[in-house]
């Protein structure tokens, strides 16, 4: 559902440099399920200190890696209510989206689209989603902020809003389509999703 150059053209001109520059930074693991870690409901975060600023710059580090369009601090084994969103979905100079304890204020419409989730292996799926929403949260300076999306950003939100509340793609496809999923995932689970289709 997103086009690679776009993955190239956010990595390319938001990140080299930072990468370059900061020297500290790590890809952390991908959790796959069925890690239970994946299905637990985020604790609020309290504290925007320098601990977090780390965990943000590895979250965006291994979101770019994987590569993925986002990610949620649930992925790399932290529960948390956190996730990013790379800033290109909104425009091109948009810088990294860092969204801490998320609160959905609005939706609306309805599409259905082809969907894949870097916890779920070589896995994509049409995921009825709102085709617009609005959330409000925290920035990573712990500043309020309302972010609205339409198209693959709704997408993504509601994607990665859904990680942080403890709930994957898979519960959201039908008893047969999910329960086929299951089957597959011994064979699946030493692979790594690194499918054209943007996953997050
Ligand atoms: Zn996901």
């Amino acid at each position: 559902m997103l086009q690679n150059r776009l993955l190239v053209r956010g990595f390319s001109q938001s990140n080299i440099g930072q990468r370059v520059r900061r020297g500290k930074l790590a890809i952390r693991d991908i959790l796959h399920y069925p890690n239970p870690i994946l299905g637990q409901k985020g604790e609020k975060i309290m504290a925007f200190d320098a601990k977090f600023q780390h965990l943000i710059d590895d979250m965006v580090e291994t979101m770019y890696a994987a590569p993925g369009i986002g990610l949620a601090a649930h992925q790399i084994g932290l529960p948390l209510q956190l996730f990013i969103i790379d800033g290109a979905l909104k425009d091109p100079e948009h810088p990294i989206i860092v969204m801490a304890n998320p609160i959905i204020c609005s939706q609306g419409g309805e599409v259905l689209e082809e969907e894949g989730c870097l916890s779920l292996p070589k896995y994509v799926d049409h995921i009825k989603r709102a085709s617009n929403i609005t959330m409000t949260g925290f920035d990573r300076s712990g500043n309020p902020f309302t972010l609205e999306g339409e198209g693959l950003l709704a997408r993504a939100m509601q994607h990665e809003y859904d990680h942080v509340q403890g709930v994957l793609m898979l519960d959201r496809l039908s008893p047969l389509k999910r329960s086929l999923y299951i089957k597959r995932v011994k064979k699946l689970e030493k692979s790594r999703t690194h499918e054209h289709v943007a996953a997050g």
